[in-house]
């Protein structure tokens, strides 16, 4: 680690020395954190304008810390609300996505910031605001479904293929903290393939159970399933029961 300062700071002399010189004594490495870019939507959609009740999913590219600390985020929604963990107990997360679900039609402007996950003093400015338009919630979700594919564990698999019958189809999924006051949030992504393995879709969990709903047809699916570092996931495929 010596080393490494020490390497660093030889080649900040030899930048600025032929200006300024170079003392003896050097000066302390600034312990700064770097102003993360402006939010942008993550794929699959990009669109910024989406209906109330509906998760969106935002991420920025990683910035680092001077001193090659760990960084954390922190999300403002501009609806008055901040990120929360999984487990609704903390604002700083350490991946550089998340998402937010609007209930209230409007502009909303999204910002992110860092700080040093080990001074938590070191915090960057807030991001450039990406603004979200936010219109009027979608006709409820019909409430009454048939489970085609269930799958639990850990870590990461690719399910088996299931058939869908109907138009519109849903992927829920559960998380579980499998060590708890460790400080990592449970996470799951899943991406939905079809049966000649082209995307069809992808969710990121956002809390500790979701459902997300998938307007792709009837066909043969499967999932690939990735779930965090002491997460338990379970997840499930279901369609709309036909009446
Ligand atoms: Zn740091």
């Amino acid at each position: 680690m010596h080393c490494t300062k020490a390497f660093a700071f030889v080649g900040i002399c030899a930048v600025v020395s032929g200006l300024a010189g170079c003392g003896l004594s050097p000066p302390a490495t600034p312990h700064v954190v770097l102003t993360p870019n402006q939010p942008t939507i993550q794929e699959p959609t990009t669109s910024t304008t989406w209906p109330a009740g509906r998760i969106m999913f935002f991420e920025t590219d990683p910035v680092s810390c001077s001193q090659d600390h760990t960084v954390q985020y922190r999300w403002s929604w501009g609806d008055g609300t901040y990120s929360r963990s999984g487990d609704g107990t903390r604002e700083w997360l350490y991946i550089e996505s998340w998402y937010h679900t609007y209930s209230t039609p409007g502009e909303y402007a999204v910002k992110v910031m860092a700080r040093c996950a080990r001074d938590h003093s070191v915090t960057s400015p807030w991001s450039d605001p990406l603004v979200v338009t936010i219109e009027e919630a979608e006709d409820p979700p019909p409430t009454d479904w048939v489970v085609v594919g269930r799958w639990k564990g850990t870590g990461s698999r690719t399910t088996e293929t299931f058939y869908v019958e109907a138009r519109e189809w849903r992927v829920k999924w559960s998380l579980r903290d499998t060590e708890p006051g460790r400080d990592f949030d449970p996470w799951v992504s899943i991406r939905i393939r079809d049966s000649e393995d082209r995307r069809v879709d992808s969710v990121m969990s956002d809390d500790l159970w979701g459902v997300s709903y998938v307007h792709h047809g009837p066909g043969r699916y499967f999932l690939r399933i990735t779930g965090g570092i002491y997460t338990e996931w379970e997840v499930t495929a279901e369609v709309r029961r036909s009446d």
